[in-house]
């Protein structure tokens, strides 16, 4: 069982570290600094991660012509003061009534291309380009797309334990009856599961019994389960803010030989991608190993996502390992290998772990069975 003590929470140095290694990859990459809005990227970079979503123009302003700038609401300040970065932050509010632009433009370079957060409401892009109609805008995962992609000690430590708990919460779910129940039943117990092992945050419950396994997004609904179904099991969410995401696929009773067979080459796939992992190897080769041992196998059209994402203080993050990635694997990045099966109609096979890159290789987050569960 995982340990439920926290770990010690970031300071105010890790957030001043992270702003800084931000604005220095800005430079390098020829921008004029890093505007992020509400979201996780803030969380990340200032630990200021507000509940309520404000329509109210929250930005950060990282750039190498001054202190990181935090701009907020008036009414807001007292809260983003609170938060756990704020010490290496200086920030400004504006008032109701004053336009938030302008405060946020002023601080900008006239002509500067910037990169600024995904996750940034296009009414505060369009505000800063009418207030600064010189400035140009990157996504930020276009720009700098690994600047959350390696963790550092105390990220994988959450990571781990994240794992941890997920995996847990797997064990558990074995425990429990399938077969006559639906599928949200057995998700509302994978929930009960992950947040009895520590997680906050509860993402996804994908519970797909037989037709709806081979549906990779399909979450949970009415289907009850049957005696003989092949039952994907995909599920995370937040602990301590970092991220958890592990799919096994189990049988109600004896499976039926096609889904071993199935359940073996996705097997085989994700082993020899786990296997391949190594600092310098480009991340589409990950996802080149995993599908080359299903395409050998016969089943190629039916893998039909990539081999993996990486996952931080999100679940979907870089790097992707994905044909076109060529970005090189470097020590503590953190991502996932998941291949699948999925036959329309039928049933559909995924084995997901989060896997951390090494100095010699790769290690799993997860580390449960990859034997076809068996439930009742
Ligand atoms: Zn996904
Ligand atoms: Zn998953
Ligand atoms: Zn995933």
């Amino acid at each position: 069982m995982p340990t439920t003590a926290k770990p010690a929470p970031f300071t105010v140095d890790d957030y001043a570290a992270r702003m800084a290694r931000a604005a220095t990859a800005a430079a390098e990459a020829g921008l004029a600094g890093v505007l992020v809005a509400l979201g996780p990227d803030l969380a990340w970079l200032t630990g200021y991660q507000p509940t309520a979503v404000t329509e109210r123009l929250t930005l950060l302003v990282l750039s190498p012509d001054g202190p990181p700038t935090l701009i907020v609401p008036t009414l807001e300040r007292p809260d983003a003061e609170a938060a756990a970065g704020a010490g290496a932050v200086t920030i400004r509010d504006w008032t109701d009534g004053s336009d938030p632009y302008a405060a946020a433009g002023a601080l900008l370079r006239a002509d500067g291309r910037y990169g600024i957060s995904d996750s940034t409401w296009a009414m505060h892009l369009l505000g800063l380009q009418r207030n600064r109609p010189g400035t140009a805008y990157l996504s930020l995962t276009d720009c700098l797309p690994m600047l959350r992609a390696v963790k550092d000690a105390d990220e994988l430590e959450r990571l781990a334990a994240a794992g941890a708990a997920a995996d847990a919460a797997y064990e558990e779910i074995l425990k429990v009856r399938f077969a006559g129940r639906r599928e949200t039943d057995v998700a509302a117990d994978l929930a009960g599961l992950l947040r009895r092992f520590g997680h906050e945050q509860v993402d996804f419950t994908v519970v797909g019994s037989g037709p709806n396994g081979a549906n990779p997004h399909h979450e949970a609904g009415e289907r009850v389960i049957e005696a003989g179904d092949a039952v994907v099991l995909d599920f995370g969410g937040l602990l301590s803010g970092y991220g958890s995401d592990t799919t096994r696929t189990v049988t109600v009773g004896e499976p039926d030989p096609e889904v071993r067979k199935v359940h073996g080459i996705v097997r085989e796939a994700q082993q020899a991608a786990f296997e391949a992992v190594r600092p310098g190897v480009p991340c589409q080769e990950i996802d080149r190993v995993a599908r080359r041992v299903i395409t050998d196998a016969g089943y190629g059209e039916f893998f039909i996502h990539r081999t993996g994402h990486g996952i931080g203080v999100t679940t979907h993050e870089p790097p992707y390992l994905v044909e076109g990635e060529p970005a090189p694997l470097v020590p503590g990045m953190c991502f996932s290998i998941e291949p699948g099966i999925y036959l329309p109609g039928r049933f559909g096979v995924r084995i997901e772990d989060i896997v951390t890159v090494t100095a010699e290789g790769g290690r799993r987050l997860n580390t449960t069975s990859h034997d076809l569960g068996l439930v009742s």
